[in-house]
């Protein structure tokens, strides 16, 4: 039984779902909130809520959006004749602090895992394939930066055999080799995810 009151076995209950955060920290942080200013405390329950208000997907690539289309598919500037397909909003992260992607994206959500019941139709395989079938695409390259693990590999290896098929025309491309195997792009270096996108080879 926890010796805390309810409320504030509630508030170390929800932190210790977080990712990392054990019990011990939870415990941590919980009285960290409680010592601090209402002002602030206000604040922090403010952010999540409101990120979860108005946070959704793009319509188009299904990258974290405020409003119908996320900031990438809203700017002109970007290249909409390339794109990349990564796992997950996160992954866009490393790839635009690299500075060298000036093209666009597309999110699929996860990577293909039979073991974990993830196939094919709870990615957004379908759509990459409508964005790509649309009469006005003009796309040219899609560049697969699906993380290297075994799973984000086969859904790389499914994505290129579908294009093949169905796009044959648009070069398909992998991130070179030099990523740490095994690992998320999300902790991969600029200097290492920047020669993996240069030396990126067809698929
Ligand atoms: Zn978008």
């Amino acid at each position: 039984m926890s010796s805390h009151a309810a409320p504030i076995q509630r508030l170390v209950t929800e932190l210790s779902k977080l990712p990392g955060i054990g019990n011990r920290t939870a415990q941590r942080l919980a009285f960290y909130i409680l010592r601090s200013s209402d002002e602030d405390a206000m604040a922090l329950a403010d952010a999540i809520r409101e990120v979860k208000e108005r946070i959704g997907l793009c319509e188009i690539c299904f990258n974290l959006a405020e409003g119908p289309r996320c900031r990438i598919c809203e700017d002109e500037r970007r290249d909409p004749a390339l794109i990349c397909v990564v796992e997950e909003p996160s992954d866009v992260i490393p790839i635009e602090r690299m500075h060298e992607f000036r093209g666009r994206y597309h999110v699929l959500g996860g990577a293909l895992s039979p073991i974990d019941g993830v196939d094919a139709d709870d990615l957004r395989i379908a759509e990459l394939f409508r964005r790509l079938a649309a009469p006005d695409c003009i796309v040219r390259e899609v560049v697969l930066a699906t993380n290297p693990t075994t799973t984000g590999e086969a859904t790389a290896l499914h994505i290129a055999d579908g294009l093949r098929e169905r796009a044959p025309e648009v070069a398909v491309t992998r991130l070179a080799s030099g990523l740490p195997v095994g690992s998320d792009l999300e902790y991969a270096d600029e200097v290492t995810l920047g020669r993996a996108f240069a030396g990126r080879r067809a698929v």
